[in-house]
């Protein structure tokens, strides 16, 4: 299953972020250490949004390759700071294409969001959801994975002014009732926030004075992480992290 994280805080380059610490996304590419259900690695590509000092609407680099092959990225990274990123490194669940529309995050005006998990009995499962997107949506879904049509399940919910760890957590819900064994891990972020969910797959957070990381593994230090119980959300912003029960 692919691995996550969304961060908040001080402008930070993101090799320092994404490469460089101790079992960085770049390392959990090759050697993650708690993928459950399918796949063993992250090669599937990977991608990477920010948000410029001066900017509400993120930048965002994708990729179909696996992080570690890409020299442009790492050259990017290094010369690339901002105050909030979200970023994965992807395992196409079997069946799904390995394609750069597939990657996260997928993005829209100011939004970033990525799906770490499954659809169990993707896309019949997810039918009944999808038949309340409009035909439009659906022709600009990114690419033919469970994910991107959770994204734009997101971006219709989104539109109607819901607000995000509602829309998060409601998905969460009704998916798992009609798709019982999915995994569904959802990150969003507006470049203030920081949403996410877990649901049969991991998760933790990292409180440091003036940041927060939420991520899918610990990176850097192990013991300034916290684990986040399963069926949760979290909604983490500079100056607060709440968890509760979804
Ligand atoms: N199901 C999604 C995909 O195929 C996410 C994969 C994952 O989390 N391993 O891209």
């Amino acid at each position: 299953m692919c691995r996550h994280l969304g961060y908040l805080g001080p402008p930070v380059a993101l090799d320092e972020l994404l490469l460089r610490p101790e079992h960085a996304l770049l390392e959990q590419t090759w050697a993650p250490n708690d993928m459950r259900g399918s796949g063993t690695v992250n090669v599937d590509g990977f991608g990477a949004g920010w948000y410029a000092s001066d900017s509400t609407v993120p930048e965002r680099y994708r990729r179909s390759v696996p992080m570690w092959t890409d020299t442009n990225f790492a050259e990017l990274a290094a010369r690339t700071t901002s105050g909030a990123v979200v970023a994965a490194v992807r395992s196409a669940t079997a069946g799904m294409p390995v394609t750069e529309p597939a990657c996260a995050p997928f993005t829209d005006g100011r939004v970033l969001f990525s799906h770490n998990g499954s659809v169990s009995g993707w896309p019949d499962s997810l039918a009944p959801l999808a038949a309340g997107l409009d035909a439009v949506d659906l022709m600009t879904v990114d690419a033919p994975v469970d994910s991107a049509v959770v994204w734009a399940l997101v971006q219709q919910r989104l539109s109607k002014g819901d607000s995000p760890e509602n829309v998060l957590g409601g998905l969460v819900t009704e998916i798992a009732t009609l798709a019982p064994d999915s995994r569904l891990n959802f990150l969003f972020s507006d470049g203030d926030t920081v949403v996410a969910t877990t649901w049969t797959h991991a998760l933790s957070v990292r409180r440091t004075p003036g940041k927060v990381t939420v991520a899918s593994e610990p990176f850097g230090a192990p013991d300034e992480w916290e684990p986040v119980p399963d069926r949760h959300l979290v909604v983490a912003t500079l100056d607060d992290v709440r968890v509760q029960a979804l």
